[in-house]
C-alpha cells in the first residue's frame, strides 16, 4: 500500500532548504582580511590584532554570545626569540656541542640544566599498538632523547598504518609525551632516513631565528642534526635499525650528566588571541555537548617590500566561518548540541591557538563531539614542487574537496559523506595516507587528534601561490568556497542534531 502523505512528512524535512551564502558578504569580509593595512595579519602584529577585532564583531552581529565568559578572545602570551648559536650548547662528558653547529630550537626563556639523560627510541606511547618506547625507562627530571617521525615508515606492513603517519609521527605528539613522563627537556635526532619532503609540518625547520612558543610548552625541545647525535649516541642508527626491524624497545639511560644550555638573543613578547562564539543548544541536556567550527586567521610577516595577503591562506577559511555563524543565525535552526565557532591565532607558528585551545578548553574536550576546521578551501588543488611526482593530483579539481583526519572517525566521514549529497564535491582521501607532505600534522584540527577529538580538515589542498604574496582574492575560486560553507553547515546540524556523538577510533583504518 502507498502513503504518500506520510512519505511526504517524512521527506519535507530532510530537502528543507539550507541558507545559502552570500557571496557580496564573502567578498567583503576577504577584502578587508587582506588588505595592505593589515599587512598579512601575521601573529604579534597589528594586523592580527586588527583581523581579531574583525572576526569578534562579526560573530557578535551574527548574533552568537561570548564563548568565554563575557569576551569573545582567548588570549594566550606568546614569545618570540632567537636563539644564541654560540652561547646555548649541549654538553655530555667531554664533549660539547654549539647550537650553531649541532641543533635548532628555542624556548620561552633562558634556561640551563644539568640531569641525567634517557633515549626512548621514537618517543611513542601508543596503546592501541603495543608499542611503548617509555617502558622500562625512567624519565622523571631527566632530559629524553628521540627519534623523530615513526617505526617503520615507508613500510607498507608497518603496524603504524603501513606507509601512512599515524598522528604519533610529530613533534609535538612526542613533545606532549615527553611532559606527560616527567620529562625535563626533550631532545629530537632529525635522522635522514625518514625524513619527508615537505619538512613544514613535521619539525620545525626555520632555524633558530625568531622563533615563537607559547608559555604553555612546559618543557623546551631541540632538533639535533645527525653528526651531532653521533658524538652523543654513536650507535644511534643501529638503534634505529633494530626498532625499524623489530619495533623492540631499546631504550636506555645515558651514562653521566646532560647539560643542556638555551640562551637568547633576541626576546620579544606579546599577546596573541584565538575568537571565539557560541550558539548555545536548544536541548537541555545535548546542549552541554559541543561542535566547533574552526579556521584559522593569521598569516605570514611582511618581508622586504611584500606583503601576504593571504587570500585563500586563510581567508577563505576565516570568511567561512564568519559566514556560518550568519547562517546559523539566519535560519533560525535551533541545533540540539552547541557549537562554539573559533577563530584560532598563531596558526601559521606551529598551530599555537590550537593547541593553547586544547590545553585550556573553553568547553570540555570530552564532551567536544567534533571538530570541523576549513583552512584553504577556496582555490582548486594544483601541482606545486614539493608534489610533484609524489601526489595524484586530478587534471579538474573545481569539484574536489580533501578531506583530512577523518580516519580516526569513520562516524564523522559519513556525515560528512551525507551532508554532501546535496553540494556534489568529489572527497579526495589521499593525504589520509600520504607520507610526503605531512599534511596530518599542518592544520588546527591536528591538536584535536591527540585530544582524541573526531576533528576534520576541509582542505582545498596545495597550489602554486601558497604562502606567497600571489595568494590573491582574483585567485578565489567562489563557488567552492561556497559550497564548503554549505557542507559544514549541514554537517555541523547533523552533527549537533544527531541521537549519537560520533566515536573517535584510536587506531585509525589499518
Ligand atoms: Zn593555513
Amino acid at each position: 500500500m502507498r502513503r504518500p502523505l506520510l512519505a511526504l512528512l517524512c521527506v519535507l524535512p530532510i530537502l528543507a532548504a539550507d541558507p545559502k551564502p552570500a557571496k557580496t558578504r564573502l567578498t567583503a569580509d576577504l577584502e578587508y582580511l587582506t588588505s595592505k593595512e593589515l599587512a598579512g595579519r601575521a601573529s604579534l602584529t597589528p594586523g592580527a590584532t586588527m583581523a581579531a577585532d574583525f572576526v569578534a564583531k562579526q560573530f557578535r552581529e551574527a548574533g552568537l554570545h561570548p564563548g568565554n565568559g563575557d569576551s569573545f578572545f582567548q588570549e594566550f602570551k606568546v614569545t618570540a626569540n632567537t636563539l644564541d648559536g654560540d652561547k646555548s650548547f649541549l654538553r655530555l662528558g667531554d664533549v660539547t656541542l654549539a647550537a650553531k653547529n649541532a641543533f635548532t630550537g628555542a624556548f620561552h626563556r633562558d634556561l640551563s640544566l644539568k640531569t641525567e639523560a634517557v633515549f626512548a627510541g621514537y618517543g611513542i606511547t601508543a596503546p592501541e599498538y603495543e608499542y611503548d618506547d617509555y617502558k622500562g625507562i625512567e624519565p622523571r627530571g631527566k632530559i629524553v632523547f628521540v627519534f623523530d617521525r615513526e617505526p617503520q615508515e615507508g613500510d607498507p606492513k608497518s603496524v603504524f598504518l603501513g606507509r601512512g603517519l599515524t598522528r604519533y609521527a610529530n613533534y609535538r605528539s612526542k613533545l606532549r609525551n615527553a611532559q606527560a613522563h616527567g620529562a625535563v627537556a626533550l631532545v629530537i635526532l632529525r635522522s635522514a632516513k625518514n625524513r619527508s619532503v615537505s619538512g613544514a609540518g613535521s619539525s620545525p625547520t626555520r632555524g633558530n631565528a625568531d622563533r615563537q612558543i607559547e608559555e604553555g610548552v612546559q618543557i623546551p625541545f631541540v632538533n639535533l642534526n645527525e653528526d651531532a647525535a653521533g658524538k652523543l649516541i654513536p650507535n644511534w642508527r643501529s638503534l634505529q635499525e633494530k626498532i625499524d626491524q623489530t619495533l623492540a624497545n631499546v631504550s636506555f639511560r645515558l651514562a653521566g650528566e646532560l647539560e643542556l644550555r638555551l640562551v637568547h638573543s633576541k626576546f620579544r613578547e606579546g599577546i596573541s588571541s584565538n575568537v571565539v562564539g557560541l550558539l548555545e543548544g536548544s536541548d537541555p541536556v545535548l546542549k552541554s555537548e559541543t561542535i566547533l567550527l574552526t579556521s584559522h586567521y593569521d598569516h605570514l610577516p611582511v618581508r622586504g617590500d611584500n606583503y601576504y595577503p593571504g587570500a585563500n591562506d586563510n581567508g577563505s577559511g576565516t570568511v567561512a566561518v564568519i559566514e556560518l555563524a550568519r547562517l546559523f543565525h539566519q535560519s533560525g535552526a535551533k541545533p540540539k548540541r552547541s557549537i562554539l565557532f573559533i577563530s584560532f591565532g598563531s596558526e601559521e607558528n606551529f598551530l599555537l591557538g590550537s593547541f593553547h585551545y586544547v590545553d585550556h578548553p573553553l568547553r570540555p574536550l570530552a564532551a567536544t563531539s567534533a571538530v570541523i576546521n576549513l583552512d584553504m578551501v577556496a582555490r582548486d588543488e594544483a601541482h606545486t614542487a614539493t608534489t610533484q611526482g609524489r601526489l595524484k593530483i586530478a587534471g579538474d579539481t573545481r569539484k574536489s574537496m580533501n578531506l583530512v583526519g577523518t580516519e580516526y572517525s569513520p562516524q564523522l566521514k559519513l556525515s560528512l559523506q551525507r551532508a554532501n549529497r546535496r553540494i556534489g564535491f568529489h572527497f579526495d582521501e589521499k593525504f589520509e595516507k600520504e607520507p610526503t607532505q605531512n599534511i596530518l600534522f599542518r592544520c588546527d584540527h591536528y591538536p584535536f587528534l591527540l585530544a582524541d577529538v573526531p576533528s576534520v580538515w576541509i582542505f582545498g589542498g596545495l597550489h602554486p601561490g601558497y604562502h606567497e604574496p600571489v595568494d590573491t582574492i582574483d585567485r578565489l575560486n567562489f563557488n567552492k568556497l561556497e559550497r564548503a560553507i554549505r557542507l559544514s553547515y549541514r554537517t555541523a546540524l547533523d552533527l549537533a542534531n544527531a541521537a549519537l556523538r560520533p566515536a573517535f577510533q584510536a587506531k585509525g583504518r589499518p
